[in-house]
């Protein structure tokens, strides 16, 4: 059994009340290892420790930085495997899907230590008569608290802009996907991060993370997670004038047109619909497809899914692995029962699936369903998980109107040969990632955001270094 710990002060510490979580292997529904039940006393020591360290990390030169967080990339590369195997195990994702992932996470770490580097501010001349330059400064202390779905990936895309800028960070991984983190703490340690700078607690969101976003001298939040509990964050942080990043939830549309370039759309929206198990914030779980391909798409996609390899993670030909947890296992589960009841037809899957050796994990068929309205649950709550509905639809406004017809705006979709259709479409329609014939096509450059109940603010690029900045404006009269 592995006892994750803290990673405080460069140091890796046992939580103050002295009590562990449970951690399961989704694959199996096993427990395997045991978390700290960090509380507030643990976010106080992190904090102390993040502050100590505040002034000299402020004040080391953007190369020493960058020497350092490029360090990080390469160590998390040279261990890859580990790393890998260790996300596999923890999420239940396939092991070839991590491997990818975690070298998406030396990248996060590769792109903001060369953002270090260039990190650079305005000035603004006014006619001759004075200049104003800006001055750019970290905040302080700041908090990032990441989902399970991406673990690694995603905590590395917050905490490289907050290091990089020059600020010190309390991290708070998601309470099931605790690993990756805490093998994070000895590579910062390898690579020099001096101690302090990033802090680690680990425990339960509405417990440790709560504690962190109500904690009155950590300065600013970035959030990954869900819509609801984005909300509740924004109602502690708002008061207090936090600076408050959030992504949230989406139920992305993918629009497929009748002159796409069809076997490229159809295996793209099957990759769109069903990697890490639907599990990704951009996954496409609502298919629109029009009328005149509709039933050659839905037979494509069924024929597919026929040949799904769902089943243990560590296998090369799975496609599929386990749900991360039982509780999110019973809540795929229960929106597939709604969409029956909404009337609903189920096309595939629609079930829980018992691999093999794994009938203890939590498995689901890939599932496609149709015959839903536009207004249905199915069609407007995040499931966040392998489960898609398909509606036909016959023009362009109509697509349109059914792609926006939703509380979120996270990303979309569109599939069609006609280019002026395609950024058309990509202008009008509320979200704030468009692809056009690709899908999870990422440049860490770009502005990474939702618009509606999918977030507020953006990461990515400059973004995401300016927001873990403070911004001065200094106007000198001439
Ligand atoms: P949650 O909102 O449940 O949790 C996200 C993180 O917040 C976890 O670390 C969680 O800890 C913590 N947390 C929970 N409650 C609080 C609280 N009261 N105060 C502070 N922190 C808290 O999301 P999930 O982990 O279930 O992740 C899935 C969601 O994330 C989906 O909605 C998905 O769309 C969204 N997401 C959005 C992305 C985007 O970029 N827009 C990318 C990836 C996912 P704990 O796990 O211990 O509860």
């Amino acid at each position: 059994m592995i006892t994750i710990q803290n990673f405080i002060n460069g140091t890796y510490v046992p939580p103050k009340s002295g009590e562990y979580l449970p951690n399961y292997n989704p694959s199996t529904g096993a427990k395997y290892s045991v978390i700290p039940d960090s509380d507030s006393r643990d976010v106080e020591e992190a904090y102390l420790a993040a502050s100590n360290a505040f002034d000299a990390w402020q004040k080391t030169s953007s190369e020493k930085r960058f020497i350092i967080l490029n360090r990080i990339a390469e160590l998390i590369d040279e261990q890859n495997d580990k790393l890998a195997l260790s996300e596999s195990i923890d999420q239940g994702k396939p092991l070839w899907l991590a491997k990818t992932e975690i070298t998406r996470a030396a990248q996060n770490f590769r792109f903001f230590a060369t953002a270090a580097m260039q990190f650079q501010s305005d000035s603004h001349a006014m006619e001759g008569h004075a200049i104003n330059y800006t001055l750019k400064t970290p905040i302080g202390v700041v908090g990032c608290i990441s989902p399970w779905n991406l673990p690694l990936y995603l905590l590395s895309w917050k905490i490289a802009p907050a290091l990089a800028t020059g600020n010190c960070v309390i991290a708070k991984p998601s309470e099931i996907t605790p690993m990756t983190a805490f093998l994070l703490g000895e590579i910062c340690n390898q690579a020099g991060l001096p101690k302090g700078v990033l802090n680690i607690v680990h425990g339960l969101g509405k417990k440790v993370g709560n504690d962190i976003v109500a904690h009155s001298k950590i300065k600013a939040i970035s959030f990954t997670g869900g819509t609801n509990t984005g909300k509740h964050i924004a109602t502690i942080a708002a008061p207090q004038f936090k600076k408050l990043s959030l992504e949230l939830g989406g139920k992305n549309p993918n629009i497929i047109f009748a002159d796409c370039d069809f076997e490229k759309a159809a295996r793209e929206t099957l990759r769109s619909s069903f990697l890490n198990q639907g599990e990704i914030c951009l996954c496409g779980s609502r298919i629109l497809i029009q009328r005149p391909i509709y039933n050659k798409f839905k037979a494509f996609l069924i024929e597919e899914l026929k040949h799904y390899t769902i089943g243990d993670p560590l296998l090369k030909e799975t496609q599929m692995g386990a749900i991360v947890s039982h509780e999110h296992f019973e809540k795929i589960l229960a929106y597939i029962e709604i969409a029956k009841q909404e009337g609903g037809s189920i096309l595939s899957g629609g079930q829980a699936v018992k691999p093999i050796g794994f009938e203890n994990g939590w498995y689901i068929a890939p599932t496609v369903i149709e015959n839903l309205s536009q207004n249905s649950r199915c069609n407007q709550e995040e499931i966040f998980g392998p489960v898609v509905t398909l509606t036909p639809f016959d023009s362009d406004e109509e697509a349109l109107a059914l792609a926006n017809d939703s509380n979120y705006g996270l990303a979309a979709s569109i599939w069609t040969e006609n280019i002026k259709r395609a950024h058309s479409i990509a202008s009008r329609i509320s979200c704030g990632v468009v692809w056009i014939n690709c899908w999870l096509l990422r440049d860490l450059r770009t502005p990474f955001g939702g618009m509606k109940q999918s977030g507020v603010g953006r990461e990515g690029g400059w973004n995401a270094m300016n927001f873990f900045s403070e911004q001065k404006n200094v106007c000198v009269k001439l």
